[in-house]
């Protein structure tokens, strides 16, 4: 059975990096009918930051990428923290030791720095250089048995090759001198990232490691562990990293790295994760626009690209829009932006007008909070006057005078009524029809920047447009008695 995994440490906020892992893990499993868990990787108390973990898994369900196992659902195989697996590190961290195949060091830190030092100097990178593993086996578990703090080490050979084999690459070979003999356990008991990924992933059952390629570094490390247990190595797909545009390595400072923004910034989910999956991947057909259900279908590693993928806000905003127009059927749209409304404290006076609103506005918004922003006047009377509608409302003050005439005595404000009513009136004013559109603009929504005129006075309604107007006409003669 193939089952994948996604590994996150909560370290900070949910980041598009594990999404983006996430998406093609989830998609690779359920492609083979297989499984897809969520383990937490919290053995860095030092980087532990609290509510991370439960920042991560609410973006992983906003996104709708279910898990089969995890620390919330369970699973056969748990727990899926690994702050609630140290025991099991070290046992295993034991049985290497027990096979010769792990040692004991006992170097202070200060120690470890010199010796860093000295390696670095003759130009070897490689942090440590394996001096404890001269230590007679008695004498290293005497000391430990004393009490004398210490780590516990991989046994790396000496000579010879690792040769890694990646899925997406080929075969990656390494030079055994340059993998270092890393720490398993540390002097607090706590597993590293390296034995603790792979007992895991072990125990889990876990049969392709999908992760970004900046984990390449570790697999020779991760590979010769899975030889000192004797079990079967995963299979490894390392997937490019992100970049920005212009190709830096996507971060805080060349882009919003944050899922919980992407949410708030009121991004449609299924858009994030159709933009995330054309990161690397291609549909057969060239179509940029589809859904995880419709990746599943068409996936194969053959058809992911290993050129740095570039995530480019914009285009996501550009996707997202092409959702809320195209994708998603209005109804979907309206429920949507309700809890964006609510939380701006904006409320409607029906889901029927909420729509009408939405139906008007649809070309007008890529994200669910620009709609919020940009209809206030819809659900308020109060509403701000921006400076050049202030200009404009001031220039066809005696216009606006004689059309709110008109317009009073239509029974209906059906684009079938007004429409002919104000190019009548433009006409017989020998006006621009832009010089009588724009007063009336401005004061029934303080904005030069709306729908449609015919669709806005539909959705707004007789009654309310000409209160509107009416205020307009008296506050900018107030306004004209104080200048
Ligand atoms: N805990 C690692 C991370 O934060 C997991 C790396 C891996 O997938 O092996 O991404």
């Amino acid at each position: 059975m193939v089952k994948t995994r996604i590994a996150p440490s909560p370290t900070g906020y949910p980041h598009v990096g594990t999404a983006y892992i996430g998406i093609f893990s989830y998609v690779w499993a359920r492609k083979n009918g297989g499984k897809f868990i969520v383990r937490i990787e919290d053995t860095d108390r030092n980087r532990y930051v609290e509510g991370a973990e439960e920042g991560i898994l609410r973006a992983l369900k906003w996104l709708g990428l279910d898990y089969d196992e995890g620390p919330d659902v369970g699973g056969l195989n748990g727990p899926y923290r690994q702050s609630e697996r140290l025991e099991l590190y070290r046992r295993y961290a034991q049985e290497l030791l027990d096979k010769g195949l792990a040692y004991r060091a006992f170097e202070t830190p200060e120690e470890l720095a010199a010796i860093r030092e000295e390696l670095q100097k003759k130009g070897l990178g490689y942090g440590y250089d394996g001096r404890a593993r001269n230590i007679p086996r008695e004498e290293a578990e005497a000391r430990a048995a004393a009490g004398e703090p210490h780590v516990i080490r991989l046994k790396t050979p000496q000579t010879g090759t690792t040769v890694v084999h990646d899925e997406l690459r080929g075969n990656i070979e390494f030079d055994n001198r340059e993998i270092p003999d890393v720490v398993l356990l540390k002097s607090d008991g706590f597993p590293t990232y390296h034995l603790a990924v792979v007992v895991d992933d072990h125990l889990m059952e876990v049969s392709d490691v999908v992760r970004g390629e900046d984990w390449l570094v570790s697999t020779p490390t991760q590979k010769l562990l899975y030889e000192a247990f004797g079990w079967d190595e995963p299979k490894w797909y390392h997937l490019p990293l992100l970049r920005a545009p212009g190709g830096a390595k996507l971060s805080k400072r060349t882009g919003h790295t944050s899922l919980d923004y992407y949410r708030e910034a009121g991004y449609l989910p299924e858009a994030l994760v159709n933009y995330l999956s054309t990161m690397g991947f291609s549909m057969p057909d060239g179509r940029e626009i589809f859904s995880l259900e419709e990746m599943i279908e068409a996936f194969d590693w053959g058809r992911v690209s290993l050129g740095g993928p570039v995530f480019d806000e914009e285009k996501l905003r550009w996707m997202s829009g092409k959702y809320i127009r195209e994708v998603l059927s209005l109804e979907e749209v309206c429920e949507r932006l309700k809890p964006f409304l609510e939380s701006a404290g904006v409320s409607w006076e029906s889901d029927e007008y909420l729509c009408k609103v939405a139906r008007v506005m649809r070309p007008r918004f890529e994200t669910l909070a620009e709609f919020v922003e940009k209809t206030r006047y819809f659900f308020s009377d109060d509403y701000p006057l921006e400076p050049k509608a202030e200009k404009e409302l001031r220039k066809g003050i005696e216009i606006l005078r004689d059309l709110k005439e008109v317009l009073a005595r239509l029974p209906e404000f059906t684009p079938e009524q007004t429409e002919p009513a104000i190019k009548d009136f433009a006409e017989n004013k020998e006006l621009k029809l832009r010089k009588v559109m724009q007063p009336l603009r401005a004061a029934i929504t303080g904005s030069l920047a709306t729908p449609g005129m015919y669709d806005l006075l539909e959705v707004l309604g007789k009654e309310r447009t000409l209160a509107r107007i009416e205020r307009a006409l008296a506050q900018t003669g107030k306004r004209e008695d104080s200048a």
